[in-house]
């Protein structure tokens, strides 16, 4: 039996992290979607409000305010229920319901702001957390956000490699930046020569030419380019995109040929991640994150109104 569960536990946060690393078609990918709350950013929601608590910023009875596309704000909801802090979450209209449902759940307040991208509700985040008793974590610009990937979850990765293997690429789509930069800078000090990919849509190239358009890899390319990536973009060898229609495929693919249930942006990653092998033969380790599940897009893509809608695309 695993030792990680072996005693009793204080609360659901020690479950956090310690995600499986699979060999999925060649492509290691990091099994994230099985964090509490449903993704990667359980890590930096219990890194960040801990931290806090540390640092004299957050104390009983304090509100935690926070601008997201949705995983971080379930995240931080779930980690403000565990330690009694109310919860605003700020997002924009747009995005899947399940996200907005799911912060509920943990008794958060869900404050709309602007649509789809975040641009909006990070002002009013801002602005919200600017008031005494408020706490704003601001995960876009936060070094902790880096720091928990550098410190924790890079390490992760490195220690269940195979034996003797380094990290050769590592791919990711940009939210924050913080796990492509955290992880990045972890793979670094091992791999001096790690290439770092960074991807986005190809509907909103924001990092390569400044676009800002609609696409369906949430969780990505929030509007613009984050403070993490724009202090930290020299590290980055690349950018790559993918189409969200791709993505979407991809993800369905996960689920039936690998009983990977994880969200669009985890399609993307594979594909980003196999067209570098393809192109780059002499990366033979290739590293990426399936981060969140697919339970958060079941009315987007999965709930066909009739049983024969179902079989034909589950056949298809
Ligand atoms: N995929 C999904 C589904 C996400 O929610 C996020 C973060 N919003 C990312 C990828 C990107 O992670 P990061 O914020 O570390 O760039």
């Amino acid at each position: 039996m695993s030792t990680r569960f072996a005693t009793v536990s204080d609360t659901i946060l020690d479950a956090v992290g310690d995600t499986p690393l699979l060999d999925i078609e060649g492509v290691y990918a990091k099994i994230e979607f099985l964090n509490p709350s449903g993704s990667i950013k359980a890590r930096i929601a219990k890194y960040m409000i801990e931290r806090a608590e540390r640092e004299g910023l957050l104390k009983p009875g304090d509100t935690i305010v926070e601008a997201t596309s949705g995983n971080t704000g379930n995240a931080l909801s779930m980690v403000a229920a565990v330690k009694g802090y109310r919860m605003q979450v700020v997002m924009p209209e747009g995005l899947s319901s399940e996200r907005v449902a799911i912060s509920r759940a943990f008794g958060a307040e869900v404050l709309f702001c602007g649509n789809f991208h975040v641009n909006e509700a990070l002002a009013r985040a801002k602005e919200l957390g600017a008031q005494p008793g408020y706490f704003c974590p601001s995960q876009f610009e936060s070094e902790w956000n880096v720091e928990e990937n550098r410190e924790i979850l890079g390490p992760e990765i490195l220690a269940q490699l195979p034996a003797g293997r380094v990290p050769d690429a590592l791919v990711l789509g940009v939210g924050t930046g913080g796990t492509l930069i955290g992880v990045g800078q972890a793979f670094r000090a091992v791999n001096p020569d790690v290439r770092l990919f960074a991807m986005e849509p190809s509907e909103s190239c924001t990092i390569l030419c400044g676009e800002i358009a609609s696409h369906t890899i949430e969780g990505i390319s929030d509007g613009f380019v984050p403070g993490i990536f724009e202090r930290h973009a020299s590290l980055v060898n690349e950018v790559l995109s993918v189409s969200s229609v791709d993505a979407v495929t991809e993800m369905k693919r996960l689920a039936r040929r690998h009983g990977l249930f994880c969200g669009p942006s985890s399609g993307a990653h594979m594909l980003a991640a196999q067209r570098i092998r393809k192109n780059f033969p002499e990366l033979k380790t290739v590293v990426t994150v399936f981060c969140d599940e697919g339970e958060k897009y079941l009315h987007e893509y999965f709930m066909a109104p009739t049983r024969s809608e179902v079989d034909a695309t589950h056949f298809a």
